[in-house]
């Protein structure tokens, strides 16, 4: 029923009419099942990679050694893997040497937990070895197997389980939220970045309080960059109304504000990019103003736009009973927004006789706080009177 599935039916037909096995596997089923939106649709196949190229006219080498072939087909790629089992998992990470099988049962026992362990054929029958249709049904997460094991091989599962919880709103099975606990040093030997992309997503989750609560009692938070002594700060922020985040940068803010941290060195701990840290350091810093008052036009100029959106929203989902539009109406209202909007140039200070240098530098920037404090008009003709003024002052 789903149009991304029914693109896809075609590719699963060749690939079964080769003589083939092909499955919709992983979390579109999962979705799917659950009448989520799709992502993406990943297909499983019994077909060597060579075998998948030979079905198809075009294709991509995206992930060969892995077992994944990108078929094109329409204009659409589609994920092709072949079955496979991982072994010799060493450090405690996902290993990169897999060994191609051709039985989908060997495929689904190497996956994470019951519910992404579904595969469904072309007909939408869904081929469940493990479960996962009554996991699904009753909003469990468990690990496929003893999840001893499989949190050893590989402890980014850990942080996936504690995402899930929170973007499904599922809860964790008893055993496997014990496995979590026992297991939870094992985190260190994963990379910053990948925890993070985990992590981000649990705050983004619809039961963000879940996955928090499971990542402190668990003691797994502890091997998260910078949270070593964060647990009373972290539930903190899962005591904050329940509503969802609207996105990474709100929900950094959040985290930032509540563990009281500075937030570019806290976040380049974390890996992140340069565009997530700005807009985060821009709204904390105006954050201490928006308790009381609406706060002053420098600091909400300071801010920029993106700055004053995120700390807007951000104070939104932690208070949501306060009013903020009157501090958004003063940030509207401002004469200017931008550097770019002021009225009087290097040209224009030049023409009317200024040297270029230090000087000329500090007058515009005068020029720019006394517009947007509100001190003078933003035309050229009262900002060069002003500088002029200034200049004769000093
Ligand atoms: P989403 O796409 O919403 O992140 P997903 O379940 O599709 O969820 P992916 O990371 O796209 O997650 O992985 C696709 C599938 O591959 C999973 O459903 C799971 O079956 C398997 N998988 C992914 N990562 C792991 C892992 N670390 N250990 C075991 N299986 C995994
Ligand atoms: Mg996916």
């Amino acid at each position: 029923s789903n149009p991304q599935f029914q693109a896809a039916i075609p590719i699963l037909q060749r690939i079964e009419d080769a003589g083939f096995e092909a499955y919709f596997v992983g979390g579109c089923v999962r979705d799917a099942l659950l009448g989520l939106p799709i992502h993406d649709v990943d297909i499983a196949t019994s077909a060597y990679p060579a075998e998948v190229k030979g079905i198809f006219r075009r294709t991509v080498d995206t992930g060969i050694q892995h077992g994944t072939v990108t078929v094109l087909d329409h204009g659409a790629g589609y994920e092709v893997t072949t079955f496979r089992t991982e072994s010799g998992y060493q450090d405690f990470r996902r290993p990169d040497s897999v060994q191609f099988v051709r039985s989908l049962k060997e495929d689904q026992l190497r996956r994470d937990f019951t519910v992404n362990a579904l595969a469904a054929r072309h007909d939408g029958t869904v081929i469940d070895n493990f479960n996962g249709l009554a996991d699904l049904h009753d909003h469990v997460l468990r690990a496929v197997g003893n999840p001893d094991d499989r949190f050893g091989e590989d402890a980014l599962r850990m942080m996936r389980a504690v995402r899930f919880e929170s973007q499904l709103g599922f809860t964790l099975e008893p055993a496997t939220a014990q496995g979590i606990s026992d297991n939870a040093p094992l985190l260190q030997h994963i990379a910053v970045e990948r925890i993070a992309t985990e992590f981000t997503r649990l705050l983004l989750g619809i039961d963000r309080r879940a996955g928090l609560r499971t990542l402190i009692d668990s003691g797994l938070y502890q091997y998260c960059p910078q949270f070593a002594a964060a647990g009373p700060a972290l539930a903190q922020l899962a005591a904050l109304p329940a509503s969802q985040w609207p996105n990474a940068a709100v929900a950094w803010t959040l985290l930032v504000v509540t563990l009281g941290v500075a937030p570019r060195k806290f976040l380049r701990a974390w890996k992140q990019s340069n565009d997530l840290i700005e807009a985060v350091q821009a709204a904390t810093s105006m954050w201490p103003a928006l308790g009381g008052t609406v706060p002053d036009n420098w600091t909400l100029y300071a801010a920029g736009t993106r700055g004053v959106t995120v700390a807007l929203t951000a104070y939104g989902c932690a208070h949501p009973d306060r009013d903020v539009t009157a501090i958004r109406a003063a940030y509207d209202g401002l004469s200017i927004h931008h550097k770019d909007e002021l009225a009087l140039s290097g040209s224009d200070l030049i023409a009317a006789g200024m040297q270029p240098g230090r000087a000329m530098g500090q007058a515009l920037r005068r020029a720019e706080r006394a517009v947007v404090t509100g001190t003078v008009a933003n035309t050229r003709t009262a900002l060069l009177a002003y500088v002029q003024a200034a200049d004769q002052a000093d």
